[in-house]
């Protein structure tokens, strides 16, 4: 398994998932419009964007994980039963921690 291939994938998603961040994190400070009307749709589009903001939070998070366990050669190894990953799987999902049996 090419793991350095998968740490750049890895490497330019998460730069993906910071600027997406930075981005919510700048719409998060805008004020509040002064219209009461107004302040309703900010408030759901807030509320939007911290849900948003959660998920990316989780993905960088996920994403950072995988690539300490490529240094320390642990990729690819399931958490649960220690066995190997399927390749075909970490390319579907990069930051998979557990073997398909034990994901199921
Ligand atoms: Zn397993």
């Amino acid at each position: 398994m090419n793991t350095a291939e998968i740490a750049e994938t890895l490497r330019a998603r998460l730069a993906v998932v910071q600027a997406e961040l930075a981005r919510l994190e700048q719409a998060t400070i805008q004020p509040l419009s002064p219209k009461f009307a107004e302040q309703v749709g900010d408030l759901e589009e807030l509320a939007t964007n911290e849900g948003l903001e959660v998920q990316h939070i989780h993905e960088a998070e996920q994403i950072m994980a995988a690539l300490a366990r490529i240094d320390s050669g642990d990729y690819g190894s399931c958490s649960v039963c220690g066995g190997e990953i399927a390749p075909a799987r970490l390319q579907a999902l990069p930051t998979a921690t557990r073997c398909i049996t034990c994901a199921a």
